[in-house]
């Protein structure tokens, strides 16, 4: 069996208001035990170069988002280039709220697009956390529902040959868990993250499936994660939230 490095992610988002409020965020990042996982943190886009060269222990910075062409005439968006003259070598892609899985006016970033997204990430050299998962009236319908939901997210990549598990690290964010307080349960995110393993499986090939890494992610906390990380397919998790807070670190200690 494949042995797969945990992974951890924390997720700031649109936090914290102030740059006044980076050094104690940055502090708790690298109080993080990295012995055994991977920890990476996506601050907003305009404290990455606050961040950048301030984690101590092996943590690295990873921004939210990436645009798939390079630096140009893109009003509002970053360049993967732009990043990487900055030391920076991974980033997210795909999360809901980019999507515009909650509400926001079209057009929202579709799966085809983060694969050209991913593609162009690679070609500059970048790791890729890929964040994917179904809305509530998805999960409403069953488990058969939501792996096809997936399913569906990952088939760009798929067809464009991006599912590396060397470069790229799924996040199994369930829309309904994410920002609301509600956790799946240890047995939804281990059936959900065993049928995207056995359609890896299925679909890439065997040691592709063994060697992916796949983050758990929606209202994770210090209290949940000890259990949840027990599941044999949860590789870590991608952390929103608690990620702003002192717990960071025991959600880091609890899957090393
Ligand atoms: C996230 O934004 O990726 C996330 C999982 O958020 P939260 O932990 O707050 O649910």
């Amino acid at each position: 069996l494949a042995t797969r490095v945990p992974i951890v992610g924390g997720n700031w988002k649109c936090n914290p208001k102030s740059a006044a409020e980076l050094p104690e965020l940055i502090a708790n990042i690298n109080s993080c035990d990295t012995s055994g996982c991977e920890v990476y943190v996506c601050p907003s886009p305009l404290h990455v170069a606050l961040v950048q060269g301030k984690l101590t222990n092996g943590a690295v910075v990873a921004p939210q988002n990436c645009n798939f062409t390079g630096c140009g005439a893109y009003t509002g968006e970053m360049a993967v280039e732009q990043m990487k003259s900055m030391g920076i070598s991974w980033v997210l892609i795909g999360h809901s709220e980019r999507r515009g899985e909650f509400g926001l006016p079209t057009p929202a970033e579709s799966s085809a697009l983060l694969a050209t997204k991913c593609k162009h990430a690679y070609e500059n050299g970048f790791k890729v956390i890929y964040a994917i998962g179904e809305p509530l009236p998805v999960r409403e319908k069953g488990i058969s529902a939501v792996v096809a939901h997936c399913v569906e997210q990952l088939k760009p990549f798929k067809e464009m040959t991006l599912l590396d598990p060397d470069k790229i690290v799924l996040a199994y964010e369930p829309v309904w868990s994410i920002g609301t307080g509600i956790t799946a349960s240890p047995k939804q995110a281990q059936e959900t993250h065993a049928a995207i393993r056995a359609w890896l499986a299925k679909e890439v090939g065997k040691d592709t499936a063994d060697r992916m890494r796949i983050q758990y992610g929606g209202s994770a906390n210090a209290k949940n994660a000890p259990e949840l990380s027990a599941c044999p397919d949860v590789d870590g998790f991608l952390v929103g939230g608690a990620s702003l807070k002192a717990e960071f670190k025991d959600i880091v200690s609890a899957v090393a």
